[in-house]
């Protein structure tokens, strides 16, 4: 059995993790798909002890919590509590401070919600480490130097210099990945292109000098200048539409990031991209009831309602 399915509307969501037991009852699917294995021992069948739900297995005795090893072990809150957080802060497109979070779930302080918060973004920062196959745009761009009290010539303040990587799927893009570089020298850019991009992908480039040797590691390298392209069609529309989604996105919700926090946001971003059409898959991954792969798509979606 496949680990359980998640809503696709708020409706559903509503109705079906409307009880802690409903709650209790995902987690446990999530968790053993195939029904209960002991984390010490292996065995198949455990005691219910129902008032601290938890199960005690019959062959060591060991007492395993249903929330152990995921970011609810130890909660004082209701499950239901963490339920609606982690779908307000996967599905809500710019991200959600812990002040909407504390006022719209009604938790009574501060600190609750801002752990709570920290805890569900952490899932966010797990890197995404699958390849991306078949056709990319790669490019590289300065981020940040949005910090404020900066006059005239120094209006810049500290930029940094970003990787960014993205699937070709017909006109559209598929997933992305971004990255803090050292620099632009080719070492650099064939390590960000090795990191990301699965052998034998066509790769698309603006042909900068530090993407030479790709053809050499295998890449199916397609170079373009910008001097090249016919003024009705853009170089690497996908990944500079990526780029400047982001650069929006930072400037708007996230100013002042200082460098050394730069890799957080743009993992988060990440997150979020690669989820656009199906943000609701985001709230598995944020519970820690995931596995750390790349999200369900929206194929997947259409062919699983078939
Ligand atoms: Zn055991």
């Amino acid at each position: 059995m496949p680990r359980p399915d998640f809503p696709l509307t708020i409706l559903e969501f509503q109705q079906r993790f409307g009880t802690e037991d409903a709650c209790r009852a995902y987690v446990f699917a999530s968790r053993w798909p195939e029904g209960f294995v002991c984390p010490g021992c292996g065995a198949r069948h455990a005691g219910n002890e129902t008032r601290r739900h938890l199960w005690i297995c019959t062959g060591c005795g060991l007492q395993t919590s249903v929330t152990a090893g995921t970011v609810m072990h130890g909660t004082r809150l209701p499950l239901r509590t963490w339920f609606w957080a982690a779908y307000l802060v996967s599905t809500f497109h710019p991200g959600i401070s812990a002040k909407q979070l504390q006022r719209q779930l009604g938790i009574g302080c501060h600190e609750t919600a801002w752990a709570m918060l920290h805890k569900l973004r952490g899932a966010m920062v797990a890197p995404e480490r699958e390849l991306l196959k078949g056709e990319v745009e790669i490019d590289e761009f300065f981020l940040g130097g949005y910090e404020e009290g900066l006059k005239g010539g120094r209006q810049r303040g500290k930029k940094a210099l970003c990787g960014a990587v993205i699937e070709v799927r017909g006109r559209g893009s598929g997933r992305l990945r971004l990255q803090v570089l050292a620099n632009s020298r080719a070492t650099t850019l064939e390590a960000f292109t090795k990191a990301t991009s699965a052998p034998g992908a066509i790769v698309h480039t603006d042909g900068l000098f530090s993407y030479g040797a790709l053809t050499k590691l295998g890449y199916d390298h397609r170079p373009r200048k910008v001097a090249s392209v016919p003024d009705d069609e853009q170089l690497l529309p996908r990944v500079h539409r990526a780029i400047s989604n982001l650069k929006a996105w930072m400037h708007g919700t996230h100013r002042g990031v200082s460098p050394e926090h730069l890799p957080v946001y743009l993992d988060e971003f990440v997150f979020r991209h690669n989820r656009r059409g199906t943000p609701m898959a985001g709230f598995q991954t944020l519970l820690g009831l995931g596995l750390a792969h790349d999200p369900i798509t929206y194929r997947d979606i259409i062919d699983r309602a078939a």
